[in-house]
């Protein structure tokens, strides 16, 4: 009854107080591709609360079950187990496109897929949302900026991408999907909302994806040596996975459709940055040297001043507050491994 869902909404207004709860007639079906991964799992937990009904399609390649299994089983939400390079019959308001791996290691493990994903899969995405009439937001990449000669970046910027090296199956791709959405958007007046998402973390990043932040501190935290590539003076911007949430919800929900980098642009050498989750974790690992990556992007930092203007969205949390509950959960995820080892 109406009653009874009021009743319900005030309660979990009082639960979580930093968000915004609907009333019945703004509710929205709205599919999330990649759901069950890092990024997209934190975006279906802020909609389900928001009162909306979510539909996840991934097929599990980098995604977990475990990370929205707390939804499984509530009455607006559903689970599709389903490769987006594959084409998708379903009805939806709105289309948060995830799905793709994103961490170097994993994008490199089947280059062809990866391809598939992005181009095909974006495709399938925008036939979907061009026969049902729904708006589609893509989770692009600061990738599409290469190895950046122009600092910041800003959207403008056309970037400096190899197109033929061990990173080009993901930039590549993403900048064909971009370039794709932006045909269908013309072509077919399809609404689209393009993120260029920088470095983000926190919990439920994937324990083994070799990213930055994951190696870092579960070297830290198990003492073991904290491994810098190269002589670790290239530089990243790291955003908090809540900020980055909220910025896609804006972004979807604005009427700006080009591109707009999402990030923190907060800067660290990763040398800092290898010193700083060493501090923050209370380790004696020490900190070694390795090979340098190819084509490893020597400076990265978002210029967010689109985003600020119009979305009035900034980054909230500062590197320590995130960093300390990375950290948290990453503690506890050995303790699970530990303890499922023993048994
Ligand atoms: P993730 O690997 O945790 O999540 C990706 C999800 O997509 C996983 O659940 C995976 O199983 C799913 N997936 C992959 N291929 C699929 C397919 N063919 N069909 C259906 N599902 C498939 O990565 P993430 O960090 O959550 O990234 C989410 C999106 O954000 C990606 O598109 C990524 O390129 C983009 N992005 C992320 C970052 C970052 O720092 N995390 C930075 C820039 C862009
Ligand atoms: N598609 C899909 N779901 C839909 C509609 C389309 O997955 O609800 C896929 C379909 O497989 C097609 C692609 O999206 O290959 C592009 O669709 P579009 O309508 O643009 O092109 P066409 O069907 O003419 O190839
Ligand atoms: N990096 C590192 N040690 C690691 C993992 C990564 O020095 O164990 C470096 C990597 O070479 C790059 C930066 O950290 O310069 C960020 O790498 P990541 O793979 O997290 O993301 P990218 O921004 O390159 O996609």
């Amino acid at each position: 009854s109406l009653e009874k869902r009021i009743q319900e909404l005030e309660v979990r207004q009082q639960q979580y107080p930093e968000v915004t709860f609907l009333t019945y007639k703004d509710r929205k079906r709205i599919l999330v591709t990649g759901g069950a991964g890092f990024v997209g799992s934190h975006l279906v937990d802020r909609l389900m609360l928001e009162g909306h009904e979510v539909i996840v399609a991934d097929n599990f390649f980098t995604g977990r079950k475990r990370n929205i299994e707390h939804w499984i089983g509530h009455e607006n939400f559903e689970l599709i187990n389903h490769d987006i390079v594959n084409p998708l019959y379903i009805e939806v308001d709105e289309i948060y496109h995830l799905a793709s791996p994103a961490s170097p290691s994993h994008y490199m493990y089947n280059p062809v897929k990866t391809i598939k994903v992005n181009t095909m899969g974006t495709i399938n995405m925008l036939g979907l949302a061009r026969r049902v009439r729904a708006r589609l937001l893509f989770a692009s990449t600061s990738e599409v900026y290469g190895d950046p000669e122009v600092h910041p970046q800003k959207e403008t910027y056309f970037g400096n991408v190899n197109p033929f090296g061990p990173r080009s199956c993901y930039d590549e791709s993403k900048r064909v999907a971009e370039a794709t959405c932006y045909a269908y958007a013309k072509q077919e007046g399809i609404s689209i909302r393009i993120a260029r998402i920088f470095n983000t973390y926190g919990p439920r990043m994937h324990m083994n994806d070799g990213r930055v932040v994951s190696n870092f501190i579960l070297q830290a935290l198990q003492n073991e040596p904290i491994t810098v590539y190269g002589h670790g003076k290239q530089t990243r911007s790291f955003q908090y996975v809540s900020d980055l949430v909220d910025g896609l919800i804006s972004l979807m929900n604005s009427n700006y459709s080009m591109p707009m980098n999402l990030g923190n642009p907060d800067e660290y050498t990763i040398e800092q940055f290898a010193f700083k989750i060493k501090d923050l974790v209370g380790s004696n690992a020490p900190v070694v040297y390795k090979d340098p990556v190819v084509d490893d992007p020597k400076q990265r930092r978002p210029d967010i001043t689109l985003a600020k203007f119009w979305l009035n969205w900034e980054p909230k949390v500062l590197i320590n507050d995130g960093l300390k509950k990375t950290i948290a959960y990453f503690r506890n995820e050995l303790l699970v491994k530990h303890h499922s080892e023993r048994n």
